[in-house]
């Protein structure tokens, strides 16, 4: 019944919401070297206390926690909803066209600048919202706080200082993501492991490989060194991997040395079945070398057995599982590096929901010490999920449909969101799969309709949830 009152505020407030926005851009808030009282440097602290007055100018009470995270209340009762944005920012690079990076400009019904979609945009969409039943006089039965940290971009620290402080409310959300709701995050299972082993001086043997830049990334590229091996068994070995696995490989001789390069196609971790790992092709084929027995050659048979080529699922591992509403288990091998003496890497593996210590962690391990590998130690980060057929959940569909026509339902993602942490967060908002905002890339952009409906969604959620 609040619903023509409030749409009507916000259409006539959409200047003013913009230029909010735009005042938060202008403020260059990356990550920087910690300063007294500044623990992620100037930017994100001068962004914060931006936020903070115009939360304040609004009639919200403020605070601001040792310039990390800045929050406003919309009253003084009991809390119901929190609602987490950030408005720390990504890197820039040199190669914006439209405008530069921290001078917003409007183009084409957009917002360009560094921060607009991710997320300073969507934060002030969440205070307008508030600011909209708050001008308008509607009384709320509960509180709604607005939590904005900075340090999102660089390991949500932030959220660890809030929360080792405040105690997470009933229902969270963060406007950090995809509509309509994503209420499932896959577990992380990310370990180093190592092995080390006598050198041995018998030919053929493998002096190096090395696979891989980052955990999260199907390896593209990568390189091993033999020595003692025939240029032609090399290429033979090459030419059937090749076949098997559509990586390519390259085989040069220096001297003594054959050197193998494998090029593949990089991936994420969370979708690694899009990629085609180097790195795994690269073991397959060292696998089936005759090369002379070594414990350094034992690992590499052994660990082409763990991360078997076109293996995505965890399977060699001994982790393959899947549930119904979160999907497969995936597995990556993201950096590897061995020489005679020695070896170490590191995998990524995304875990659904039915995925525990037990089930998992403790398998992994168990299978890499039957290979001769030590894992590190420690517990994986546990899947998360709300139940989607929740109240909670229901609602913030229910207003997603009512405002874009659109069905919603809800949606698992193998990444973690700002609210991974908590018990009962979601993401909503504020993209959607149909418009590429280049988020973290060149002239990110924010579309101003896309704005003033999420504004107007948020506010209807408020109310719904917030009001008996
Ligand atoms: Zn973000």
């Amino acid at each position: 019944m609040y619903r023509e009152q409030i749409d009507a505020y916000i259409d006539a407030h959409k200047e003013q919401l913009i230029d909010d926005v735009m005042k938060l851009v202008r403020i260059d808030s990356q990550r920087t070297q910690e300063e007294p009282g500044k623990p992620y440097g100037e930017g994100p602290a001068e962004v914060l206390e931006a936020a903070k007055e115009l939360m304040d100018s609004y009639g919200f009470a403020v605070r601001n926690y040792e310039n990390r995270v800045v929050t406003g209340d919309f009253n003084e009762k009991e809390k119901q909803l929190d609602i987490l944005a950030h408005l720390d920012v990504v890197p820039v690079t040199k190669d914006w066209t439209v405008t530069e990076p921290f001078k917003p400009v409007i183009r084409d019904g957009k917002i360009y600048g560094r921060g607009t979609a991710d997320d300073k945009g969507p934060a002030m969409a969440a205070l307008y919202a508030m600011k909209a039943i708050k001008d308008l006089g509607i009384e709320l039965d509960y509180n709604v706080r607005l939590i904005l940290g900075s340090d999102e971009e660089c390991g949500s620290s932030d959220l660890v200082y809030y929360y080792g402080i405040e105690k997470e409310a009933p229902m969270s959300f963060t406007p950090d993501a995809d509509y309509p709701v994503i209420n499932i995050e896959k577990g992380h299972f990310s370990k180093k492991f190592h092995a080390a082993f006598e050198d041995c001086e018998a030919l053929p043997k493998i002096v190096k490989i090395q696979g891989g830049d980052k955990v999260n990334v199907v390896p593209a590229n990568a390189k091993a060194v033999i020595l003692g091996l025939e240029e032609q068994a090399a290429l033979d070995a090459a030419k059937k991997a090749e076949n098997e696995t559509k990586v390519k490989f390259t085989v040069t001789k220096n001297q003594e040395e054959i050197v193998i390069t494998a090029k593949g196609v990089a991936g994420h971790a969370s979708t690694p079945e899009v990629g085609n790992s180097a790195l795994t092709a690269l073991l397959q084929l060292l696998a089936g070398l005759e090369a002379a027995p070594s414990q350094g050659f034992d690992r590499i048979r052994a660990l082409a057995e763990l991360f078997p080529h076109n293996d995505y699922y965890g399977k060699g591992m001994g982790v393959d599982m899947e549930d119904e509403i979160s999907g497969k288990l995936t597995m990556n091998l993201g950096v590897f590096q061995y020489s005679p003496t020695s070896l170490s890497g590191q995998f990524d593996s995304r875990v659904p929901i039915c995925g525990t210590e037990e089930n998992v962690t403790r398998v992994g391990k168990k299978n890499m010490e039957e290979a001769g590998l030590t894992m590190e130690e420690g517990p994986m980060t546990p899947p998360h999920h709300v139940p989607g057929d929740s109240v909670f959940v229901q609602t913030l569909l229910e207003s997603y449909e009512t405002y874009t026509g659109i069905k919603g339902k809800p949606l698992a993602i193998g990444g973690g969101t700002y609210v991974h942490g908590l018990e009962r967060g979601v993401a909503f908002g504020c993209m959607v799969p149909e418009v590429d905002n280049h988020m973290h890339g060149d002239n990110e952009f924010m579309d101003i309709d896309m704005l003033v409906t999420s504004t107007k969604i948020f506010a209807d959620v408020i109310v719904k949830l917030c009001k008996k």
